[in-house]
């Protein structure tokens, strides 16, 4: 499912944090969507999550208009928020039903082994989540974001904060995670574009400065 994004802007108190940007994210590639702190990818992210009304502009995925909140855009993506609140007394299986819950209801233990298996979540899935280090916290994250299965996965900042052994890992499951789906991930760091991005976008004062394959970007430069 392709994500299309049209002169999206959003304005706070007439302050341009986001600029009439406009791009495609295809299915089967990560995008990664770089730039420097107060760029204006978290609020895109949110933008294109549905989380944040835009000040005007438009985004779909698969033609259906995520801005407008539709459901049927939505059920098709998974999000990552930055800072990811996660409840520290809650056990793994019991938010990951909870999240699920809102997306798929009726009989989802069947998902939920599976989502933990997917994300390597196995050895720590009988604690709770205040109990994990903050690598297994990110893997509890990112089984929220896939619990419904959805085809458009939306990263922010998906490895802030993780040590270096963390960080390898992380970045090998999401290229893991994100095969087969159109995946849009937000950093300042240009070594997490290289190491698992097909395409990037940099993103500077709320506008697109450059939109290209990396392998394109890196000839550029
Ligand atoms: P990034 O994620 O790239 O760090 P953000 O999208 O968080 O950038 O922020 C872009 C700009 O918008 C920054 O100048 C930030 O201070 C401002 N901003 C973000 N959220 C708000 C908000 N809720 N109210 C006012 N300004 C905001
Ligand atoms: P991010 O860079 O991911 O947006 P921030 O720490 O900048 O993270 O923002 C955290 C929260 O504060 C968000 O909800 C954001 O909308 C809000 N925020 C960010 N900048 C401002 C600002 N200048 N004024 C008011 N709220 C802000």
């Amino acid at each position: 499912m392709s994500i299309s994004v049209q002169n999206l802007s959003k304005h706070y108190n007439g302050q341009k944090a986001v600029d009439s940007i406009s791009f495609e994210a295809r299915p089967g590639r990560i995008l990664g969507f770089l730039g420097p702190n107060g760029a204006g990818k978290s609020t895109t992210m949110r933008m294109l999550t549905g989380y944040l009304t835009p000040t005007s502009g438009a985004a779909s995925v698969s033609g259906k208009n995520i801005v407008s909140q539709s459901i049927e855009a939505k059920k098709n993506i998974g999000y990552l928020p930055e800072n990811t609140p996660l409840y520290p007394d809650m056990y793994v299986k019991e938010f990951l039903g909870f999240v699920g819950e809102t997306y798929a209801p009726g009989n989802l233990s069947k998902r939920i082994e599976e989502v933990i298996k997917l994300v390597g979540l196995t050895p720590e899935q009988h604690k709770k989540i205040g109990m994990l280090s903050k690598g297994y916290r990110q893997r509890v994250g990112l089984a929220q974001a896939i619990i419904h299965n959805p085809e458009v996965l939306i990263l922010d900042e998906p490895t802030s904060g993780l040590d270096p052994n963390q960080l390898v890992d992380i970045r090998a499951l999401i290229k893991e995670l994100g095969k087969n789906k159109t995946v849009i991930i937000s950093t300042h760091i240009m070594q997490e574009v290289e190491a698992i991005c097909d395409d990037i976008i940099i993103i500077s004062k709320g506008k697109i400065v450059a939109n290209n394959s990396l392998e394109g970007i890196k000839k550029a430069y």
